[in-house]
């Protein structure tokens, strides 16, 4: 055998040897750090990386200069930091496990995840008999889940910002005449406790998903919520945010797509329609897409729903108002009972069985 060959040999070797070194270097690492995680310590100590650099430096007996052993360590201590500090989104409890089913939220009997259902009510509860009449003409269209704001996230401070207290009453009280499931935004930390006494799934707003404290309340209080993506949140930021609901001890989540912040100007947002199969692929929760938030206007509404269903989404929430003209928030993209009847027709159209279909009643049975 030549010489070059078998150092080659032997370098090959040192490879190994020094690989097997890093991975147990990588595993007591991260031993160190769920032995950290549970005193609460922090995980990144500049003291003792310098102490650590100082005795190698001392140690380095050549051929490599003093500069190169410390960028060299450096490098590994980076890497060691990231299996530190930075949890996988594969190791997230949102994150589906091989084999995991998917989950499905029963709310009194109404259910998110075994078959597709919408969400549908006005942007903001304006009144009772105004929310009433959306609320009938929607329950004989089949729809089971009855949104409504009563504090309203509003860009501008002297818009109309939502009924409040009163808003969330009204919320209840129509819910339950029409047997529906009533969904409203929670704003903050401080009315998240009344806003769940009131209401059936408590939803956290696109401007509130980084809004940790919120979202650690929502997941304390435990009644189901629907989460919505953050306008200018990556998938991964919205996991987390999901995650913070689910280590608060709250694993009842409907994530919702609701279009994100793009340069195209002629919708309010751009619906990210793959965030639907990304979310049903990487997490075992019901998700939804939120079309008019999403378009803003009217117009694409009924593709955008048939889409968000042929992508494999759950739910589609839709705005409709008694009368849209004169709403007090989102005018401009609110459908009217008929108008949301006949949408849900075409989509049904489009996509068999996408959702339920009109309620038949006894008063609409024609004796023969
Ligand atoms: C809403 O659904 O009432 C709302 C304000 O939506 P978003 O948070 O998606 O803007
Ligand atoms: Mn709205």
């Amino acid at each position: 055998m030549n010489g070059v060959t078998e150092l080659r040999r032997l370098i090959d070797e040192n490879n190994e040897k020094l690989l097997d070194l890093l991975s147990e270097r990588g595993a007591l690492v991260s031993h160190m750090r769920n032995l950290k995680e549970k005193k609460g310590e922090d995980l990144f100590d500049p003291r003792r990386e310098h102490e650590m650099l100082e005795r190698l430096i001392k140690a380095n007996q050549g051929p490599f200069p003093d500069e190169v052993i410390r960028s060299l360590f450096k490098e590994v201590f980076k890497a060691s930091l990231g299996l530190m500090s930075r949890k996988t989104i594969e190791s997230l409890r949102v994150y589906r496990s091989p084999g995991a089913k998917d989950k499905v939220i029963d709310v009194s009997g109404v259910t998110l995840g075994r078959y597709p259902q919408y969400i549908a009510g006005p942007c903001s509860v304006e009144g009772l008999d105004e929310l009433d009449a959306v609320a009938a003409g929607l329950s004989r269209q089949g729809v089971r889940l009855l949104r409504g704001g009563a504090y309203k996230p509003r860009t501008s401070p002297y818009s109309f910002q939502g009924m409040g207290e009163e808003g969330l009453r009204i919320l209840e009280e129509v819910a339950t005449r029409h047997g529906m499931v009533s969904v409203t935004e929670v704003l903050d930390t401080r009315s998240a406790e009344l806003v769940a006494a009131h209401a059936g799934i408590l939803q956290i707003g696109t401007r509130n998903m980084s809004n940790f404290e919120l979202l650690k309340e929502v997941g304390r209080i435990g009644k189901p919520v629907l989460l919505k993506r953050g306008f200018m949140a990556t998938l991964d930021e919205f996991l987390n945010a999901a995650e913070y609901i689910m280590a608060a001890g709250n694993n009842d989540i409907i994530l919702c797509e609701r279009g994100i912040r793009t340069f195209v100007k002629s919708t309010r947002n751009t619906l990210d329609i793959s965030a639907v199969p990304l979310l049903k692929k990487n997490t075992y929760l019901p998700v939804i897409v939120d079309v008019s938030h999403a378009v803003g206007r009217k117009d694409l509404l009924e593709p955008l729903a048939a889409a968000a269903f042929a992508a494999g989404a759950d739910g589609v929430m839709i705005e409709v108002h008694h009368d849209p003209l004169v709403a007090k928030s989102d005018a401009e993209q609110q459908l009217t009972v008929n108008e949301f009847a006949a949408l849900a027709e075409s989509v049904r159209r489009i996509i068999p069985g996408a959702a339920p279909a009109p309620v038949k009643r006894m008063e609409d049975v024609k004796c023969v």
